[in-house]
């Protein structure tokens, strides 16, 4: 939430903001927002999105109030909405691209090129010479390959060697099956870019993305010491930039996360003239977006109410199966029920939600509880920023990136 009149000035001032309107968030939350959006356009049945921008300003606060040493670089993958993005700008952040579309997108923003890592191990040459034409110098590798078109492309970038995490942090989406270098391959490595004539300025890792054990940061904190000393041992300009990846998610797991990697930055990298950097992801986007959709049809069988809503798996739900993401619904019954929406003290029916698509796979929930509902109602499911309209689809005409996004803030101090 935004604490103070400052961020909300800055949030105003955010690029891409100018033209859009930004509603403030209604004292009673979230759900009058949304609920004057449907009442104020009868026809409206498109699904929506909403974005609180103060819960931006908010996750922001906390990071830097809770990591003040670690610089954020938001990653862009995660959910590249273009206001989201110019918020994040503007509150500071720096960023995490993975293709030159990204980089793009982040310089026209009006951010500087050295504000962005270009934290893909395994580049297209096209993309390489790209990122030296515009001066985006910092990237990572963890090949013998990646070394030889980095020399030949963009010989001045500084690399960071990104190293397999030694535990995947019991995490929903781990990423060390593809990425990383191992222990035995560090070292050569490492020659190979001082005999190519690269700086090699540090090292990153990625525990995984929607991690839950925060000693996994304590454990590739720990490996990350003994990569910086194999660099000095074999004569190379010292190292000086550690880039703790993401795998954060907010809540008191960050603050549990937060606690692990200050003290093994404590214990292993003491020395001064360090940079230290992290590039989360989930932790921005998951709670900041809410998305509501549109129950197209309905289907009665016994007890069990089945519905249809516009927008599914292939679209924004596609968390459920790339991200291992689980939702959750609640009822929005302003056709049938207007004068109690939320259906407060109605009875429940053991429901199915399907997406639209015609395959069997787009269902979004099964067993849930809710209300008896009417096509024309609408269904919403909070904590829909991460990973979901970043990789949703046209499949079947149904069109994820047509998805309006609606902007508001809230202001109650947190
Ligand atoms: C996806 C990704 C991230 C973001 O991960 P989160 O778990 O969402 O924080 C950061 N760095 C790299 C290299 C990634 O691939």
């Amino acid at each position: 939430m935004v604490s103070n009149h400052n961020s909300l000035q800055v949030i105003l001032g955010a690029p891409g903001l100018r033209g859009k309107t930004l509603t403030a968030l209604p004292k009673d939350g979230l759900t009058s927002l949304i609920q004057s959006i449907i009442f104020n356009k009868q026809d409206l049945k498109e699904p929506f999105y909403v974005l609180d921008l103060g819960v931006v300003a908010s996750l922001m606060d906390q990071w830097t109030r809770t990591l003040p040493t670690v610089r954020p670089f938001y990653a862009v993958k995660c959910n590249p909405n273009p206001a989201f993005l110019g918020v994040l700008a503007a509150l500071g952040s720096s960023f995490d691209c993975a293709s030159r579309a990204e980089i793009e997108t982040v310089l026209s923003l009006g951010v500087s090129p050295d504000r962005i890592v270009y934290a893909n191990p395994c580049k297209a040459e096209s993309h390489i010479k790209y990122a030296a034409s515009v001066g985006v110098n910092l990237t990572t590798f963890d090949s013998k390959e990646e070394i030889v078109k980095i020399r030949k492309y963009h010989p001045n970038c500084d690399l960071l060697i990104r190293v397999k995490s030694p535990d995947d942090g019991g995490a929903r989406c781990p990423l060390g099956p593809k990425y990383g270098a191992l222990p035995e391959e560090i070292a050569p490595l490492l020659q190979a870019a001082q005999t190519a004539g690269l700086t090699v300025s540090g090292i990153s890792f990625h525990i995984g993305s929607g991690a839950t054990e925060s000693g996994a940061y304590k454990a590739a904190i720990a490996a990350a010491k003994g990569v910086f000393d194999v660099a000095s041992q074999l004569g190379m300009p010292e190292m000086h930039v550690l880039n703790i990846g993401g795998g954060f998610t907010a809540g008191p797991q960050f603050d549990d996360a937060a606690t692990a990697v200050k003290s093994a930055i404590q214990e292993y990298f003491k020395e001064p003239g360090l940079t230290f950097i992290a590039e989360p992801g989930r932790f921005f986007a998951e709670s900041a977006f809410t998305l509501a959709t549109n129950i197209i049809g309905k289907r009665v069988r016994g007890e069990l109410r089945e519905y249809w809503i516009n927008d599914g798996v292939y679209g924004s739900m596609n968390c459920i199966l790339y991200d291992h993401a689980t939702v959750n619904a609640t009822p929005f019954a302003c056709t049938s029920n207007r004068e109690n929406p939320r259906c407060g003290g109605a009875r429940t029916y053991c429901s199915t939600v399907f997406g639209p698509t015609c395959d069997a796979l787009d269902t979004v929930l099964t067993g849930h509880q809710l209300p008896e509902l009417q096509v024309n109602d609408w269904l919403v499911f909070p904590n829909m920023g991460a990973y979901t309209a970043a990789a949703g689809s046209n499949f079947n005409g149904f069109n994820t990136s047509a998805i309006t996004t609606h902007l508001t803030y809230s202001t109650n101090a947190s």
